[in-house]
């Protein structure tokens, strides 16, 4: 947990991943919302869309719908009080290609390719998760769980965060809605690309 809620007006800093960051203290937090979205569920959603149909051009809807919700379900640990740990790592990006490969094996359908699209999916989220802004300690994903804890960050904050402090509302209405057409501005052209890559091919499953 952050201790930066305990700190009012002070900058705190941490070193992830070997990138020093800068971060200001938050006031009024509520418990779980310290950790901002980075980028939203929707921006990941579209981003495993787009990795489905660029490792598997003939994927059809299901496969498609599948992969969305795959890219945005790391982000479901924020229900547990906690962010960027264990969901966000390799070692769950595995596992989901694991479980893949076997789902796929079971409804035969080609398992090596449905495997890789989901495995590539949800691995996109790790990397925009590296690639995004983040504010509350400690930065970054836990990319080598279980074999390290330490958090990994670019530092690059290609990605805005999507803040959850529903109770400031600039932030959470304005600034939220920066970070969404950010992320549509950066996402969607690759999603085209890969859309019209897709459709000069057959969908197969
Ligand atoms: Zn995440």
């Amino acid at each position: 947990m952050s201790g930066a809620g305990r700190n009012p007006g002070r900058c705190i800093t941490h070193r992830a991943g070997g990138t020093l960051h800068r971060a200001p203290a938050m006031l009024h937090q509520a418990p779980g919302t310290e950790h901002p979205l980075m980028p939203s569920p929707i921006g990941h959603g579209l981003a495993g869309v787009s990795v489905a149909w660029l490792a598997t051009p003939r994927a059809g809807r299901s496969l498609a719908i599948a992969c969305a919700l795959l890219a945005a379900s790391p982000d479901i640990d924020v229900l547990f009080g906690s962010h960027r740990g264990p969901t966000h790592s390799l070692a769950a990006v595995v596992l989901v290609s694991a479980a893949a490969a076997m789902f796929a094996t079971a409804r035969k359908l080609p398992a090596a390719r449905v495997a890789a699209a989901c495995g590539l999916a949800y691995a996109s989220h790790l990397v925009l998760d590296w690639l995004g802004k983040d504010s509350a300690t400690p930065y970054g994903i836990m990319a080598l769980w279980p074999f390290s804890l330490q958090h990994f960050s670019s530092g690059a904050d290609l990605f805005l965060e999507i803040s959850r402090r529903y109770w400031n509302r600039d932030e959470f209405i304005l600034g939220n809605l920066r970070s969404l057409i950010l992320e549509l501005a950066l996402l969607l052209p690759i999603a085209a690309l890969a859309y019209f890559r897709k459709i000069r091919r057959n969908s197969v499953f």
